[in-house]
């Protein structure tokens, strides 16, 4: 990571029992107006919404939809968000071969939470102002805005060029990367997993059902568990680290914001609720330190690791004798 970029730092503070930083309000981000939604992001996300409402209906309720909005959703969560988009691009804390990371990329994209540039840099910007004023999603506002106002709302901050150019150069390199920033591409692959879930779903109904309209209606429970109830899961896994792990939880380091360990956040999103862990090693691939702190997004990369598909894996170990002792 080049030194304009300003997560590569590692703390040295060692593990032990700390308190939160702060416990004070923080402002909204300057320029952002309550009652200036951004439509796009509003629209897509109600419709997505509504469509997960939709999914419980009886004609498209099944439990192969449900089953397969699960798997889906642990696979892309971990896969897309957590070990791309966060341990990968944002702080690079593993290498991987070039066809490796556009396919976790496609991924990511299809988890609709913008493209990687786009997510690296807003990501970047919270670490480098954690619980800060210009944190574009501090908890700290309000619940509401650290979980999805941030979306919802405008925030002239983060208006695209200047917020990629302080943040996201290095991503802006690829020039694959550099196409998904044309709406029409990220687009496409989004419209394309929904028409992939649907035909896979209605030739599975062909195969099982007697008629072509229980079949369309199969392909439709698939579409709609394996896209719409996964993606509305996943987001709000991700926006539950944003949110939840910078207000409830144990501090293991002692770090200038409010970042805590969460025992919900931390196995509901695959090791990313360890939050506190990683705000203090932020490059560090892995964010579980304690026994009871699992980490799967980091034994994905171990795996990764061992295939010979990831390399300079970053690992901060925490000091022996501490990770033994109990933690209140
Ligand atoms: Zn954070
Ligand atoms: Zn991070």
């Amino acid at each position: 990571m080049s030194t304009d970029q300003p997560l590569a730092f590692e703390s040295s503070v060692p593990l032990a029992a700390v308190p939160a930083a702060t416990a004070s309000r923080i402002a909204l981000p300057a320029g952002v107006k309550p009652l200036q939604p951004d439509w796009p992001n509003v629209i897509v996300i109600a419709f997505y919404h509504l469509a997960a409402i939709a999914a419980f209906l009886p004609i498209y309720f099944s439990w192969t939809g449900v089953l397969v909005a699960i798997v889906t959703a642990r696979l892309t969560g971990l896969l897309g968000i957590n070990l791309c988009y966060h341990r990968l691009l944002t702080h690079q804390g593993f290498k991987c071969p070039k066809w490796l990371e556009h396919s976790l990329v496609v991924i990511a994209v299809c988890c609709v939470e913008d493209t990687p540039a786009r997510w690296v840099a807003v990501h970047r910007r919270h670490h480098h102002h954690a619980d800060a004023q210009p944190d574009p999603h501090s908890p700290l506002v309000n619940f509401f805005w650290g979980h999805i106002g941030w979306v919802l709302f405008k925030n002239p901050e983060l208006a695209r060029l200047g917020l990629y150019d302080r943040y996201a150069k290095d991503i802006l390199r690829d020039r694959f990367y550099v196409k998904l920033e044309r709406n029409a591409m990220q687009l496409q692959i989004i419209a394309a997993q929904w028409a992939l879930f649907f035909v896979v779903g209605f030739i599975a109904g062909l195969l099982t059902t007697d008629t072509w309209t229980d079949a369309a209606l199969f392909g439709g429970s698939i579409m709609l568990w394996g896209v719409a109830v996964r993606t509305v899961f996943v987001w709000h896994q991700t926006w539950s680290v944003n949110s939840i792990t910078h207000l409830w939880g144990y501090r293991n380091y002692e770090t200038n914001e409010d970042s805590r360990n969460n025992l919900f956040v931390g196995y509901l999103a695959h090791g990313e609720g360890w939050h506190n862990n990683h705000h203090a090693h932020p490059r560090s691939a892995r964010h579980g330190h304690r026994w009871w702190e699992f980490d799967t997004t980091y034994l994905t990369i171990k795996l990764l690791e061992r295939l010979g598909l990831a390399t300079d894996v970053a690992v901060y170990t925490p000091p022996r004798a501490t990770t033994e002792s109990p933690h209140p």
